[in-house]
């Protein structure tokens, strides 16, 4: 079968020939519908992503159909099945894992990080507690929810607790999450119409499309003193979907004291911690892709057409021009890499 793999660290990934794996055990063959290309993949292909075990078939974003299932996975779907990947694979007995947030699990592995991922025909899920069946949508359509749609569910669910109806909330990154994120933001129970949200970035076409589906300010390349004066004040909440240096230190200017600052985004920024740096009581935290049940929670919303989002899809062999347009920041949604399209 075909596979885009990533062999050593700042070297382009390589289209190949490889054997198609075969299920064994509980674990479940998933005939590739489309696999979503994420800005991480770019980070693991130039070596700046922690966690990652090269040689690996790229992509963590994966919808598809149930092929096979070993002998052990007894509780699989059935073949032919449409379904969502679910990519933080735990152990499934730890306390993070007991908890329900298996991507948290200190021995997890993620596909396209260090097992095997949807950059191919077919992929191995190694437990069909991973898979979110499809009742409705096409696995191509539906492959942007196993990341770009779950992640920012993830934040602004972790962020309720700081959405009171007239919260000001900050979006820094107006692609594919920001885009999903803005969406969630106004179907917060008993907030979502009540918060004045300001979307970031540093191009047109994704703050156009932004304000399209719920922003009400949108600003290109703003500081801090900017961000304040458009929303009113500062940010009870931003969500730094780009995680960026910059990123990071509009969001501690931008934030408020006792606000929240979630940093979702993995280009590698960092911020500087201490009593002269942001603002006093303010929270920062990471926001761990999501659970199964957020991205349960996220296929539910997509199916009923709650919410919306574009993707593009291109040839599983074009994935290096996919790869090429992400770094030129020419996309406006997600791209999805089709085998046979
Ligand atoms: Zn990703
Ligand atoms: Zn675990």
């Amino acid at each position: 079968m075909l596979a885009v793999r990533a062999h050593e660290p700042g070297t382009p990934p390589r289209l190949e020939e490889v054997p198609r794996p075969e299920p064994s055990g509980s674990e479940v063959l998933v005939r590739v519908g489309g696999c979503g290309v994420c800005h991480t993949d770019l980070h693991i292909v130039d070596g700046t992503q922690d966690r990652v075990a090269l040689p690996v078939t790229l992509g963590h974003e994966v919808a598809g159909w149930v092929e096979a299932a070993g002998p052990g996975a007894t509780d699989a779907p059935g073949p032919g099945t449409p379904v969502v990947v679910f990519g933080g694979w735990g152990c499934g007995s730890c306390r993070e894992c007991a908890a329900g947030a298996e991507q948290r699990c200190a021995a997890s592995s993620a596909p396209g990080f260090q097992a095997d991922g949807g950059y191919a025909e077919w992929m191995l899920v190694p437990h069909a507690r991973h898979l979110v069946p499809l009742t409705r949508l096409e696995p191509a359509r539906a492959a942007p929810l196993a990341d770009a749609g779950v992640t920012p569910y993830r934040a602004v669910r972790r962020a309720e607790p700081w959405l009171m109806d007239g919260a000001r909330v900050l979006v820094i990154g107006a692609g594919a999450l920001g885009q999903f994120a803005i969406q969630y933001l106004r179907t917060v129970p008993d907030a979502g119409s009540g918060l004045t949200v300001a979307a970031v970035d540093l191009a047109p076409g994704p703050l156009t499309r932004a304000r399209e589906l719920g922003a009400d300010h949108t600003l290109m390349a703003p500081d801090a003193e900017g961000v304040r004066a458009e929303l009113g004040g500062p940010a009870d909440v931003v969500l730094d979907l780009v995680g960026a240096d910059e990123t990071l230190a509009l969001a501690s200017g931008a934030v408020a004291s006792d606000g929240l600052v979630l940093l979702v985004g993995e280009a590698g920024g960092s911020l500087r911690f201490g009593f002269d740096g942001p603002p006093v009581e303010a929270w920062f935290s990471t926001v761990a892709w999501g659970s199964a049940s957020d991205l349960r929670d996220v296929v539910r919303l997509a199916e009923t057409d709650a919410i919306q989002w574009r993707t593009e899809t291109m040839p599983l062999e074009g994935a290096l021009d996919a790869h090429a347009r992400l770094r030129a920041g020419s996309i406006d949604g997600r791209l999805v890499l089709v085998p046979g399209g």
